[in-house]
């Protein structure tokens, strides 16, 4: 085999490496977060515009499964895993669209929207979980235990995992922290098949949960403190990139809770640094809920110290997460990059979402972190008019239609400022008439909001 990649261990001064087909998390030696790392050495031996060829070629064709956006960079992923034992659902490939309104409104010329709701279960956890899920699919054809795969999840992550495993017919278990995530999350994975836990807890109580319970080794655990998972969303940058014809944004915002993604984040985008095909990093932001804050509070420090904190109902509800397990690799990206980490109020946060759907998006909360994070850097002059600015969408707004409707129907515990009903009418012309007359003459346009 040309390509070879191994889980090591983050921490440079231990460096234990294991096998991607052990069932391991983290280290066996100091405890660690494990990452997979790669023989970058053979990776280099094709250059840059080679690669950037073989991944323009593969995007989105029907060549299965390299049409999928995380299986055509299958060597910089996963490069041993025999194509068989793949699970894919075409993941990847989202719609990079420019938001000119919404930018123009707030001041910035370049402003660009990774769609990554727009997918197979309506969040970017198909990314890792296609990875996590193949990966599984090849360590059962080898024989390993595994009866079931198992995560903890604030929503998304459990719709992602039961879908993948549905797919390859493995069984799932997800645990849900009770009222907590959205109806159309819940009902995800129970179409689709899994055997649902709902804990009287919240996200962080689920998740010390199932670490214990996957000490089975029969459970695999599939939360994102499983590398494998990092592998498929490191895709996310390489994409972007992709998108721009090979260029560099100057900014990248990403809302974080548990933290693997901005981690992922980071890992394609260096690995196309190492390999030559991007000569500069952009700067990452992480957007943080302000009920949910601690990776926030810890840059306020300069990240000398790191509290977990007890995260507070938010409306962004899939970062409701006080105690995140990646915030040591989330930290470690973010000083590679210039980070910066930003919060959002629940009314910011609402009301930056609400602004971007007018101006054409259909925003999950999440995403309104991340622009309201955006707002407050523009504002400040943290990030220039001319700088080329993408947002990453997290989730499709249809999986939040509750938030979306407690907003405009006012029922939130803040105003909403952009606020917009239905109007009721009789079903007659004259009536009908008369409420167009009066709505055209007031019409709020989003330009002078
Ligand atoms: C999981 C998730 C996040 C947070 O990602 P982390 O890797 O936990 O930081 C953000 N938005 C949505 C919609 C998610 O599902
Ligand atoms: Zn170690």
């Amino acid at each position: 085999m040309q390509y070879r990649a191994w889980f090591q261990c983050i921490k440079q001064e231990c460096g234990t490496t294991y096998p991607l087909n052990k069932i391991i998390y983290s280290c066996e030696t100091c405890g660690s977060l494990l990452e997979v790392r790669h023989d970058m050495n053979a990776l280099s031996r094709r250059d840059a515009k080679a690669w950037m060829k073989l991944f323009e070629d593969r995007y989105k064709s029907n060549q299965w499964p390299f049409g999928s956006g995380v299986w055509g960079k299958k060597e910089w992923i996963l490069p041993q895993i025999s194509d068989e034992n793949i699970v894919s659902l075409y993941e990847g490939g989202t719609n990079l669209f420019w938001a000119e309104r919404f930018g123009k409104i707030i001041g910035l010329d370049n402003l660009w929207i990774k769609l990554c709701g727009n997918s197979h279960s309506g969040s970017f956890k198909d990314l890792g979980m296609t990875v996590l899920v193949s990966q599984v699919k090849q360590m059962i054809s080898e024989g390993a235990p595994i009866k079931a795969v198992v995560c903890a999840s604030t929503g998304d992550t459990s719709a992602a995992l039961s879908v993948y495993c549905a797919a390859a017919g493995i069984p799932s278990i997800v645990l849900l922290p009770r009222g907590k995530i959205s109806i159309a999350q819940l009902v995800q994975p129970i179409s689709t098949g899994s055997l649902v836990l709902s804990l009287d807890t919240d996200f962080d109580g689920c998740m010390r949960v199932v670490q214990e319970i996957t000490k089975d080794e029969t459970l695999y655990l599939a939360n994102s403190m499983n590398s494998l998972r990092i592998e498929g969303q490191k895709t996310v940058g390489i994409e972007i990139v992709q998108q721009f014809d090979w260029q560099t944004p100057d900014v990248i915002i990403i809302p974080g809770g548990n933290l693997g993604n901005v981690s992922a984040l980071g890992s394609g985008l260096l690995m196309m640094k190492d390999l030559g095909i991007i000569p500069r990093l952009p700067r990452i932001v992480v957007a943080q809920a302000e009920r949910a804050n601690p990776l926030y509070r810890s840059y306020l420090e300069d990240f000398a110290t790191f509290r977990p904190m007890q995260a507070e109902k938010t409306l962004a509800s899939a970062i409701q997460i006080g105690n995140p397990v990646s915030v040591e690799k989330a930290i470690r990206t973010l000083r590679r990059f210039e980070g910066v980490v930003m919060d959002a109020t629940e009314q910011e946060l609402a009301d930056a979402a609400a602004l971007g759907d007018i101006t054409g998006m259909f925003n999950c909360p999440h995403t309104g972190v991340a622009l309201a994070a955006l707002i407050k850097l523009v504002r400040s002059g943290k990030i220039d008019k001319s700088e080329h600015v993408v947002v990453i969408s997290t989730a499709h707004g249809l999986k939040f239609t509750d938030f979306k409707v407690s907003y405009h129907e006012e029922k939130l515990d803040f105003p909403s400022r952009y606020s917009h009903r239905p109007v009721e009418v009789p079903a007659s012309v004259d009536a009908v008439k008369e409420a167009l007359h009066h709505a055209l003459k007031n019409r709020r346009t989003a330009d002078d909001l």
